[in-house]
């Protein structure tokens, strides 16, 4: 590998016109010898030709001369065959060999060279040394007469000039050749530059640019190979356009509801921060969540819980300016980014409008449904001036506003931080709350209104905070619920529940029951199986334990509440729906799951038995469950008159302060101790008022 760095890089354009240069050179070189060769071939022939014709002639008109012994002819015969132009010498000799007539030119150079060594008159000794000379031509022609051989005739003709010739010629060619070579070559290579090269380096370009990300396209001039080339190029870059831009929508935008997902939606935050940074303006976000996402989702199933939310996000857009943005951060939750937003009150007008447009019923699957939704807003640069600031204070005002109950929108505060760490501090307390021994069971007595017998208790939880004091569930339940540590609470109050009834029935103490108030997320989790063991493992009969349960429960997944309300009722346990007419239950959901005994709230006790609405109520709810067949639970009974009311109307059971207070496990104990044995029935504070109980209607 090391080597090849070493090695000298020569372009295509050099090695093609390198390429070519060397065949056009051996081509044009082979062709100039060849002509070159068969031309000389050619004189040489010539030359031969007029050494013959000479010859015949010398032979033909010799031979009279040689008979009449004239010398002086013969010599004029031999000077003028070698006044010929290329002729060296030109000899008659004897029959035996003797020189009759001799002309020799001595001015030729191949002559000029031998007579430097030979007696200048020596025209035999000359002959032999200039016979075999490859640039001599010798010819010899015999004189005959009358078949009389009279002797020979000698011509030497030079091909000095003959290779002359050929040397110039050469020269000539190879210059007249060289310049064609570099001519064409250099032609050649401006072609190839101009219909090869630009293209490749186009190419070779382009395809930087789609490596840096960036589309590049290349013109196609030609239909030949590079042509192709450039339409398979073009072909790939549009492949690859298309794949990015794939990749950049997965990782940008929502595949459901095609809108800008959370990390868009955190950038286009970013960037609005740094805009209005530079021109001092303000802009809102509105940090959204559906309230009842989850029950359409279980309710009503996933394709509609999916349709709801594309819907969702169309209304949002369909009322908001280009310039805003609407995200979908996951889930049930929604993001609106204003910019250029001036004051409070126009970030107040587009939450109002957010708000009104997402509860507008939908038809969706044909079922009208209704979303409703918590917005918490936050104000830049008011409320935060970094992405992480201005979304968790918005998360935290949505959660204030979901805590504030349906349909609302709340702007940020900064109490709402306070409240937020004092959550999250309660929260960590309560993770250590369990291990730590923190939590206790308090009892409240249930009486029978009418007979006023102790008949068992309600279990409430009490939780010792070692600075704050004994906290009411009522402050932690809700957070322990969000949080799933009401998991393992509710695990702990159910064992401990078990525990002490069977602790006080080994006693002869037993209360006829004990009712424990079940979480709805608890519930979620296969309640029904662990009751079942811990039943088992404590030997409490099933009848002993009343599960309270609040209305929200039935909100959740229909066919999984009734499995486990199915498999509770299976095991034997009572069920009663506690804090009755508070939450948004139907009289439809009382008669899908059966229950056995209600427990009215304690806020329509309160008014009893003067306010006219609550005593409609009441008797109402008394009615219907007498109808229903199932007991009632007055709860929060302060009152003589709440009691005597109660009793009047026929409400079986009642709990309260008047009656009882939760006491904790040693003074329900000592209460327990305290009752007759046999009867069970403890002396309340009764004195009796008819005419104080004001009658429905
Ligand atoms: P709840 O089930 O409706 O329980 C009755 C609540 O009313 C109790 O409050 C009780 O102390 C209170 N109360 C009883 N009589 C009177 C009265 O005459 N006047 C007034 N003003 N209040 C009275 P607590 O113990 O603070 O519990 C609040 C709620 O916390 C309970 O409401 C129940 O829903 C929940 N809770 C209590 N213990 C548990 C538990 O172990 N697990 C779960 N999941 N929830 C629990
Ligand atoms: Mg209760
Ligand atoms: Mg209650």
């Amino acid at each position: 590998m090391q080597g090849q760095g070493r090695v000298m890089r020569l372009g295509l354009g050099a090695k093609f016109t390198l390429t070519v240069l060397t065949i056009l050179a051996c081509t044009m070189a082979a062709n100039a010898l060849y002509s070159l060769y068969t031309s000389t071939r050619f004189h040489e022939k010539q030359l031969v030709e007029r050494g013959r014709a000479l010859g015949r002639l010398i032979s033909l008109v010799s031979p009279e001369a040689i008979l009449s012994f004239d010398f002086l002819l013969l010599n004029e015969y031999t000077r003028q065959v070698s006044a010929q132009p290329d002729v060296v010498y030109g000899v008659i000799l004897s029959p035996d060999g003797a020189p009759l007539s001799a002309y020799i030119d001595r001015g030729d150079p191949l002559v000029r060279e031998r007579t430097q060594e030979t007696a200048s008159d020596d025209v035999l000794g000359l002959l032999r040394k200039l016979d075999g000379d490859p640039g001599l031509i010798r010819l010899e022609f015999p004189i005959v007469h009358n078949d009389a051989h009279l002797g020979r005739f000698l011509v030497g003709i030079s091909k000095t000039t003959l290779n002359n010739e050929f040397r110039r010629q050469l020269e000539v060619q190879l210059m007249a050749l060289t310049a064609l070579v570099l001519f064409l070559s250099m032609a050649i290579f401006l072609a190839f530059r101009h219909s090869v090269l630009f293209p490749i380096k186009a190419l070779i370009s382009a395809s930087r640019d789609v490596g840096r990300g960036q589309h590049a396209m290349v013109e196609v001039k030609t239909e030949d190979e590079l042509g192709q080339l450039a339409i398979a190029f073009n072909a790939m870059a549009e492949e690859v356009r298309q794949e990015q831009a794939k990749l950049h929508r997965q990782a940008n935008f929502d595949t459901l509801t095609g809108l800008p997902n959370r990390l868009m939606a955190l950038d286009r935050i970013n960037h609005a921060i740094s805009r209005a940074s530079r021109s001092s303006e303000k802009f809102a976000l509105f940090f959204i969540d559906l309230d009842n996402f989850k029950s359409v989702n279980d309710s009503l199933g996933h394709a509609v819980g999916d349709e709801l939310l594309v819907a969702t996000g169309a209304r949002v857009q369909a009322i908001l300016r280009d310039a805003d943005t609407v995200a979908r951060l996951g889930g049930d939750e929604f993001l609106v980014l204003v910019p250029d937003v001036v004051n409070e009150l126009q970030a107040e007008e587009i939450a109002e409008r957010l708000v009104r447009a997402i509860s507008q019923p939908h038809t969706l699957s044909g079922r009208k449904v209704v979303a409703r939704c918590s917005v918490g807003i936050v104000l830049f640069p008011e409320n935060g001036n970094t992405v992480a600031s201005l979304m968790a204070n918005a998360d935290n005002a949505m959660y204030q506003a979901k805590a504030t109950g349906q349909g609302s929108a709340i702007f940020f505060t900064e109490d709402m931080n306070t409240r937020l760490r004092e959550r999250m501090q309660m929260e960590q307390d309560l993770n250590q709350a369990l291990e730590l021994g923190q939590f206790e069971l308090y009892f409240q007595p249930i009486f029978d209104t009418a007979s006023g017998r102790h008949r068992g208790a309600e279990v409430l939880l009490r939780w010792q905070h070692p600075e704050r004091g004994s906290i009411s569930p009522a402050v932690f339940i809700t957070l322990a619920e969000a949080t799933g540590q009401i998991v393992g609470i509710g695990d702990w109050v159910l064992e401990q529940t078990c525990r002490y009834w069977a602790q006080w029935h080994r006693a002869g103490l037993g209360p006829e029951f004990l009712a424990i108030n079940i979480s709805r997320v608890q519930f979620r989790k296969r309640f029904s199986r662990r009751l079942s063991e811990l039943i088992a493992i404590y030997e409490v009969p099933p009848s002993a334990l009343e599960l309270e349960i609040t209305e929200s429960v039935l909100l959740d997944d229909h066919n999984h509440v009734a499995e486990e309300l199915n498999s509770l009722r299976a095991i034997g346990v009572t069920l009663s729906l506690d804090d009755f007419g508070t939450g948004y239950s139907s009289l439809s959901y009382l008669k899908r799951f059966r229950f056995d005994v209600l427990k009215i709230d304690r806020s329509f006790v309160a008014g009893l038995p003067t306010n006219g609405e609550d005593v409609s109520l009441v008797n109402a709810i008394l009615a219907m469950a007498k109808g229903l067949g199932l007991a009632v639970v007055a709860e929060g009974v302060e009152h003589r008159e709440q009691l005597d009311f109660l009793t009047e109307q026929g409400c079986a059971l009642a709990q309260g302060f008047f009656l009882a207070r939760p006491m904790d496990r040693q003074a329900y104990a000592a209460f327990l101790e305290n009752i007759p044995v046999g009867e069970g029935v403890v002396q309340l504070p009764r004195n009796r008022n008819k005419q104080r109980i004001v009658r429905a209607g």
